[in-house]
């Protein structure tokens, strides 16, 4: 078996341990005699499966009892609607921080729904930092960040303290990274194909007393109170997405939980990182204080070269190393499934192509 070590930011690598286990019980779940892709999502033994993953991600997560789990479709996008929709009712406002491209389309879509306040943007360098904010504007019915900047690699390194305001919070990419205090929040969203799963189901983790306030209009689907209701099953929900979901939550229980994997997360960033500010050739984007755990973006400074490191990796198995077009240079993802020896190998392989094209 050949393996690619792959820094895509996502889709994204998964634990070999879960693909395994998903193909011994590709055929027959559990004894049975189907394909968790071939059960019927109302049937008991599917809803174990779904009952399962909720209770390991609200152990992993430490979610308060006053939170539901929601695993709904449509990717992170889907709820830069669906979140103004449902939260954005009492004054039709809302604050946006605009960290990067996806917090940037966030508030785009949220205003065609109410009246959207950018309360500060980091576009003019190029999204290489993230915004201090500590003003809100007093009649928000939310505040939305995008936690981590999957694009530009940079994280939020505070909680903006809006007080009694709904903090809601984009962790597509961020998600089970490290702990977090759920209880700052007052909705999570975050799309699985980064850090949890595979593409196709997106986990929605909201306090309960902002549900069922989705104004008229509101197409079923992006209601979060019939999904609470009907416990994500409104309609067929992303069944194998959420099995596969369940797989990773179980891992990382087993290894340790999210504090044991923040330690691995700042190890495996730090080994990247050190090497970068030690490099002439390549240069890290992000400012230091605000530099991603997950995704970790570099340049050359010269497309050209950017280009041809890209080339060289990819032809020793590290794959998917091309930054976004909006940022250039490069980009590797390291998510949770990245092991630590991945990064080893990269850095060497790096600092052998240094001594030699540098
Ligand atoms: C990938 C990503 C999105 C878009 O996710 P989809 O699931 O493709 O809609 C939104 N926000 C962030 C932070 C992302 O990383």
């Amino acid at each position: 078996m050949q393996r690619v070590y792959n820094f895509s930011a996502g889709p994204s690598m998964l634990p070999l341990g879960v693909l395994e286990r998903a193909a011994k019980e590709m055929t027959d779940y559990n004894g049975s005699g189907m394909s968790v892709m071939e059960m019927s999502h109302r049937s008991p033994v599917y809803q174990q499966i779904i009952d399962k993953a909720e209770s390991d991600l609200r152990k992993l997560m430490n979610i308060p009892e006053n939170y539901k789990v929601l695993f709904l479709q449509g990717g992170a996008t889907t709820q830069f609607a669906a979140v103004p929709l449902n939260l954005m009712n009492k004054n039709r406002k809302a604050d946006y921080i605009v960290s990067g491209q996806f917090s940037k389309k966030a508030a785009d879509e949220a205003a065609k729904y109410g009246e959207v306040t950018v309360l500060a943007s980091s576009k003019d360098r190029n999204f290489a930092y993230i915004p201090y904010v500590d003003k809100f504007s007093p009649d928000a019915d939310y505040v939305h960040i995008c936690w981590n900047n999957t694009i530009f690699g940079t994280t939020y390194n505070y909680t903006p303290a809006t007080g009694d305001i709904p903090l809601v919070a984009d962790m597509s990419s961020g998600i089970l990274s490290k702990p977090i205090d759920v209880s700052k929040y007052g909705l999570i969203y975050a799309g699985a194909q980064k850090n949890m799963g595979p593409a196709g189901m997106t986990l929605v983790i909201v306090r309960e007393d902002l549900v069922g306030n989705a104004r008229e209009s509101t197409p079923v689907m992006l209601d979060y109170k019939p999904q609470v209701e009907k416990g994500s099953m409104y309609n067929t929900p992303p069944t194998y997405a959420i099995y596969i979901a369940g797989l990773v939550y179980e891992w990382l229980l087993e290894t340790g939980g999210l504090e044991e994997r923040e330690k691995i997360n700042v190890k495996k960033a730090a080994l990247l990182y050190d090497f970068l500010d030690s490099s002439a050739f390549f240069k890290p984007t992000a400012d230091k204080e605000f530099r991603s755990l997950m995704n970790v973006c570099f340049v050359t400074g010269d497309p050209e070269k950017d280009k041809a490191f890209c080339a060289a990796a990819a032809k020793e198995g590290f794959v998917n190393l091309k930054g976004h077009r909006l940022a250039g240079g490069m980009r590797a993802s390291i998510y949770n499934a990245m092991p630590y020896e991945g990064i080893e190998k990269l850095v060497d392989f790096m600092a052998k192509y240094e001594k030699e094209n540098g």
